[in-house]
């Protein structure tokens, strides 16, 4: 197939050139990211490789099918940004990569815990300066904490079982329990419960209509004081104004994000000659208590791999068959 793959960058070249080799498709690499404007340089192509910060929304899917595309193939787990019922309207075949590492999302996870604790940020910024002081320093023993899992699929299982490691007391909440947490001796609990309950919050479930600002004003109310939150899941789960005031009053004491709700503005990119345009972002990067890394949870070299291995053999699916086991949408939007 030719294959139109946006918002690329040279580790997405090198890993998708590589795992081309049995497949031999036709890539043609554009850096823009995916939009209205950009959409036309898709003419002619079969499929169209995306990542997580492109746009699929109708009026572009429109302009893709009408340019001959019938595939998109999602370079991410994540499909929130896709316009499901447009694509299945339009007889485009979306596939994701379901599973690419949820090693590499859990470790970055845990990596915001420790580093937030033990405030390494801090340390180390003093360190380079010849301060050697540890007033303002201290941390907690991990081990005493009550843990709260918020979705336990392939990541949040991982973190989960992580922290059972540290010897933390781990409180889940899934709409779905999975009886393989629950063996491994992590606790399934209601919402709430686990917000009043735990003193390290990391959320783990998808973005939908249902999980937007999961993490609102009311949800920070019922928090511990001094609590740890953490996302690596999607920006849009937290309501980044609630949790600023959160911030300010000290309901919250340490913020670890490594994805933002209006993070297409920012992230992946260098903006660094030109300062920050997002006031709400800017005040977060105030508060000495808060890490944010900008969508880098993924970004090991395991999972470039994997990603890049599924996206193509997802699109020989398609060539070969029509559809993909990894196909998101498709019958299930009929069904509804
Ligand atoms: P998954 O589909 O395996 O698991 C998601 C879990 O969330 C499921 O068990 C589901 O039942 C649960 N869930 C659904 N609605 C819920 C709700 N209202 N409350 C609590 N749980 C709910 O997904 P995954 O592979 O574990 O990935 C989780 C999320 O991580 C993805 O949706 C994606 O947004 C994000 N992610 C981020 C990165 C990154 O680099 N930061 C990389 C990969 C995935």
């Amino acid at each position: 197939m030719r294959v139109a793959v946006f918002s690329t960058k040279g580790y997405d070249r090198e890993f998708l050139t590589a795992a081309n080799a049995p497949h031999g498709h036709e890539l043609t690499f554009f850096e823009p990211r995916l939009g209205l404007l950009t959409a036309p340089l898709a003419h002619g192509h079969d499929a169209v490789c995306a990542f997580v910060n492109d746009t699929l929304d109708a009026p572009v899917l429109e302009a893709l099918a009408a340019g001959g595309t019938r595939l998109i193939a999602l370079r991410s787990a994540g499909f929130n940004h896709v316009d499901l019922v447009a694509a299945d309207r339009l007889g485009l075949v979306v596939a994701r990569v379901p599973a690419y590492s949820p090693n590499a999302v859990a470790e970055h996870t845990v990596a915001l815990i420790l580093a937030l604790d033990r405030k390494l940020h801090r340390a180390h910024a003093r360190v380079r300066e010849g301060n050697f002081s540890l007033e303002g320093l201290l941390g907690f023993d991990l081990c005493e904490q009550t843990a709260g899992v918020v979705g336990t699929g392939q990541i949040g299982r991982v973190v989960a079982r992580i922290l059972l490691g540290f010897g933390c007391r781990v409180l889940c909440y899934d709409p779905t329990p999975d009886p393989a947490v629950e063996a491994m001796g992590a606790a399934y609990v209601a919402l709430d419960d686990l917000l009043s309950q735990a003193g390290i919050v990391t959320l783990h479930c998808p973005l939908t209509p249902r999980t937007r600002h999961l993490i609102d004003a009311r949800a920070v109310s019922l928090m511990r004081d001094g609590v740890m939150l953490i996302n690596t899941s999607r920006g849009g789960l937290v309501d980044t104004r609630a949790v600023i005031a959160g911030l300010k009053s000290g309901k919250i004491g340490h913020l670890g994000l490594d994805v933002y709700e209006e993070e297409e503005a920012l992230f992946f990119e260098d903006l660094s000659a030109g300062g920050i345009q997002d006031d709400v972002f800017a005040r977060l990067l105030t508060f000495p208590n808060v890490i944010v890394t900008g969508h880098q949870a993924f970004f090991t070299r395991e999972a470039l791999a994997r990603i890049a291995e599924t996206t193509l053999a997802n699109v020989t699916a398609v060539e070969r068959t029509g559809t993909s086991p990894n196909r998101v949408g498709g019958d299930r939007i009929k069904r509804a």
